[in-house]
């Protein structure tokens, strides 16, 4: 009797094991810097956001868990080469410089660098920041489009000063507390930053406009089968639907 007990239970255990592997290949960890609202953001202590859900929606067609890894956005590139993180997705703009070090995923979204300045500011349009002898201070995320286009346009050409901050939150501090004359960011996290910190405005014009998608280590076989997933995500709506969640058409 005890004998058969023991051989149903080491049945029963191997059966759950064997379910429990089929219910998951495994977990996708996503890179991310919790400090672009509102694709990525706190929530109490939970990090949600249009990246996290489109992320959460891929993991979940394709049978992952999925968990998000916090971090300065400059940290997100060598996190996804050496092995840290599955991907990452972080607003990040598809640009060339990156193509040599990662692949993306087909892009999901748009986002276009903007300018914030204090109420009453001085510069009141992008044209400002390239006049003769313009010399303003521009806050900036570090290694984001808004500070490589800076340094660019304007620092290398004697036009600037950049002062580079971790995070678009600090940079935005830094702007409040006067040690900066403007913020170049991407608009929605702009939106979001003027809504939560008084006498501070976005300008009508825009510097650049640019498409964001998930980043992999070259090569990773991962990034065919994100891509299925988030073509079909694409076409039946739900990525639409998520960024509607998070940024309500305006009528
Ligand atoms: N879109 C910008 C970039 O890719 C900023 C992204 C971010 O700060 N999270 O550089």
């Amino acid at each position: 009797m005890k004998k058969l007990i023991a051989l149903v239970l080491s049945l029963m255990l191997i059966v759950c094991s064997m379910a429990a592997l089929a219910e998951s290949k495994g977990t996708l960890v996503m890179a991310t810097n919790a400090s672009f609202p509102p694709y990525e953001y706190y929530e109490g202590t939970e990090i949600v956001g249009i990246d996290v859900e489109i992320a959460a929606a891929i993991a979940q067609k394709l049978g992952y868990d999925f968990e998000v890894a916090d971090m300065e956005f400059d940290a997100i590139i060598s996190a996804v080469n050496s092995g840290k993180a599955n991907f990452g997705m972080a607003g990040m703009t598809v640009t060339e410089e990156r193509l040599l070090s990662v692949d993306f995923s087909t892009s999901y979204a748009t986002g276009v660098q903007v300018v914030i300045v204090r109420e009453g500011s001085s510069i009141t349009s992008v044209g400002d920041l390239f006049a003769e002898g313009a010399m303003h201070t521009i806050g900036v995320q570090l290694t984001t489009t808004g500070d490589l286009y800076t340094t660019w346009d304007l620092e290398d050409n004697g036009l600037a000063v950049i002062n580079r901050y971790p995070n678009g939150n600090e940079a935005v501090l830094a702007l409040k507390a006067g040690k900066v004359d403007c913020v170049v960011i991407d608009n929605e996290p702009a939106k979001a930053y003027v809504a939560a910190n008084e006498g501070l405005v976005i300008l009508p014009t825009e510097y650049v406009t640019e498409n964001y998608a998930a980043c992999f280590a070259k090569g990773d076989p991962l990034l065919a089968e994100f891509n299925a997933a988030l073509e079909e995500l694409i076409a039946d709506g739900t990525v639409a639907a998520i960024i509607e969640k998070y940024i309500p058409v305006e009528e």
